[in-house]
C-alpha cells in the first residue's frame, strides 16, 4: 500500500541527513537509519462499539509501535476519519527523534483509530474509548508503551481510556499521559505544547536578534484553535505579542485591527471547542472570517507565523505569500504542518538571503514540549509524587532551551554553512534526533 505522508515524512528526514556530514563520520548510521524506518511493531485491531440507536458500529483501531532505543514507546493517539497507517507511521516515525530532542528517556510510537467524534454524542464518544481501550490494554504498559492525546483525544477521552485499562489490568500505573489532575495527571501538561512552541520561538528571535528582540511588539498569525492553539496564543499575548488569526476546519478567524484576539476571546473560543462547536459559533465580536480558507493568505504583515492546525497546512505558495507578508520566523506546533514544498522554499530563503533570512522550526523541535511534559508526567508517576507549576514551568522552559541549542549546535556541527548562513534549524533538528537513536541503536 502507498504511505505517502509516511514517505514525506522519511524523506523529509533522509535528505538532510544526507546533506550532511553525519553518514561520513558514522558510516554504521546507514545501517541504522534502515533498520529504524520500519516499526518494532504495529498492532491492528478492530474496534466495535454501539451506538445510541442501539445499533453495531465498527471502526479500525492502531498502535504503531515504532522505536524503543531510549525507552518505551511514547506518543499520542489520534481519533479522526483521515487515520490510516501511512499518517500514523508519519506520527509515529516524527515521535522517535521528537522524543530524542526532548532528552528525556522515550521512544516513539503513536496510534488510534478512523472513528470521527464530530457528530457522536458524549455516550457514544465514550462507548468508542472503552472498547478501543479494551484492546490496546493487552499491548501497553507504564514501561511498554505510554500513550497520550492528540487530535480527537483530550483529557476526558484519555480519562476513559484510563478507567478501561484500571479494569481491565487491576492495575494502577502512569500507563497514559495527559491525565486529569485528580488521578496522576501533570500541572502544565494542557498548556506544554503551545507554551513550549513559544518558548522555542523566543529563543529563534533572541538569538537571530542578537539577543536584541522578543515577542515583544510582534504581529503573530496563528492556525488551529485546540490545545496547541490556545495556549500558544495565551503565552504570545503574555510576552507582549499580537495574535491576528486562529482558524478551524471550516475557515480562518482575522484579527489585524486592533489589539487582535485577547485571552478573553481565547477562552471562549476553548469553551466553544470543549462543546465541539465552530469559530462561526462565537458570537459577539465583529472579527473577519474567511469561509474555507486557512489564514496565511488573508492575515496581511505579520511577523511570525504558528501553523498549529495539522499536517500538510502551510502549501509551497502559502510559504511564499508569508515571506511576502514579512513573516520572519515560522515553526510548527502541528506535526509536518508545513508541505515540502514549504520547506524547500524557507530553506531555499535561508541559503540565498544570508544574514536575513527567516528561520524555520519544525515541529519535531518547536513542538516537543508536549510529550515532553509527559515524560515529566510519568516521573512524577513513577515517583508517586507531583511537582508545582512553576517547578514543571520551569523543567520545560529549561527543555526547549536545550532542544532550540542542540539543533542550532549540530547544525554548526554537521553542516558547514557557507559565509553569513543562518544554520538550518531543519538539519540541525533531524541530526540531533536520530543520531541520538542510532547511538542507542
Ligand atoms: N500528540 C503529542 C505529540 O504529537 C503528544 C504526545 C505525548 O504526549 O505522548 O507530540
Amino acid at each position: 500500500m502507498a504511505e505517502p505522508e509516511f514517505e514525506q515524512a522519511r524523506k523529509e528526514l533522509v535528505s538532510t541527513l544526507e546533506a550532511s556530514t553525519l553518514f561520513q563520520k558514522n558510516p554504521e548510521y546507514k545501517k541504522a537509519l534502515e533498520v529504524a524506518s520500519i516499526p518494532e511493531r504495529v498492532i491492528q485491531f478492530r474496534v466495535v462499539w454501539e451506538d445510541d440507536k442501539g445499533q453495531c458500529q465498527v471502526n479500525k483501531g492502531y498502535r504503531v509501535q515504532f522505536n524503543s532505543a531510549l525507552g518505551p514507546y511514547k506518543g499520542g493517539l489520534r481519533f479522526h476519519p483521515t487515520v490510516n497507517l501511512s499518517i500514523l507511521k508519519f506520527l509515529g516515525f516524527e515521535q522517535i527523534f521528537k522524543n530524542a530532542l526532548t532528552g528525556l528517556q522515550m521512544g516513539g510510537g503513536k496510534g488510534g483509530a478512523d472513528f470521527d467524534p464530530k457528530g457522536k454524542s458524549d455516550n457514544e464518544i465514550r462507548k468508542f474509548c472503552v472498547a478501543f481501550m479494551k484492546e490496546l490494554s493487552k499491548h501497553i504498559g507504564a514501561d511498554t508503551d505510554v500513550p497520550a492525546g492528540d487530535i480527537g483525544v483530550s483529557p476526558r477521552e484519555i480519562g476513559w481510556m484510563f478507567g478501561t485499562y484500571r479494569a481491565e489490568r487491576n492495575r494502577w500505573e502512569g500507563v497514559l499521559t495527559g491525565k486529569g489532575l485528580a488521578w496522576g495527571g501533570s500541572l502544565i501538561r494542557p498548556e506544554a505544547t503551545g507554551y513550549g512552541l513559544v518558548y522555542y520561538v523566543d529563543h529563534m528571535i533572541h538569538y537571530a536578534s542578537g539577543g536584541q528582540e522578543s515577542f515583544k511588539g510582534k504581529k503573530v498569525a496563528i492556525s488551529g484553535s485546540g490545545n496547541v492553539a490556545q495556549y500558544a496564543a495565551l503565552k504570545v499575548i503574555e510576552l507582549g505579542g499580537t495574535v491576528v488569526s486562529l482558524s478551524d476546519s471550516k475557515g480562518a478567524l482575522i484579527a489585524t485591527e486592533g489589539p487582535g484576539f485577547t485571552p478573553e476571546v481565547i477562552n471562549k473560543i476553548a469553551a466553544l471547542k470543549v462543546d465541539r462547536k465552530a469559530l462561526t459559533d462565537l458570537e459577539g465580536y465583529d472579527y473577519h472570517y474567511v469561509d474555507g480558507a486557512r489564514p496565511w493568505t488573508h492575515v496581511g504583515k505579520v511577523d511570525v507565523a504558528l501553523p498549529c492546525a495539522t499536517q500538510n497546512e502551510v502549501s509551497g505558495d502559502e510559504a511564499k505569500a508569508l515571506i511576502d507578508a514579512g513573516a520572519k520566523f515560522i515553526a510548527e506546533g502541528s506535526n509536518m504542518g508545513c508541505t515540502q514544498e514549504a520547506i524547500e522554499t524557507f530553506e531555499a530563503h535561508r541559503r540565498e538571503n544570508r544574514g536575513t533570512s527567516i528561520w524555520y522550526g519544525p515541529g519535531k523541535a518547536a513542538n516537543a514540549g508536549g510529550v515532553a511534559v509527559s515524560g515529566l508526567e510519568m516521573a512524577q508517576n513513577s515517583a508517586r509524587l507531583r511537582w508545582t507549576s512553576e517547578e514543571v514551568d520551569e523543567k520545560l522552559k529549561g527543555i526547549m532551551k536545550s532542544c532550540f541549542e542542540n539543533c542550532l549546535e549540530t547544525a554548526k556541527e554537521y553542516i558547514t554553512p557557507a559565509e553569513g548562513e543562518f544554520p538550518s534549524l531543519v538539519a540541525g533538528a533531524n541530526v540531533a534526533g536520530f543520531k541520538k537513536v542510532a547511538a542507542a541503536m
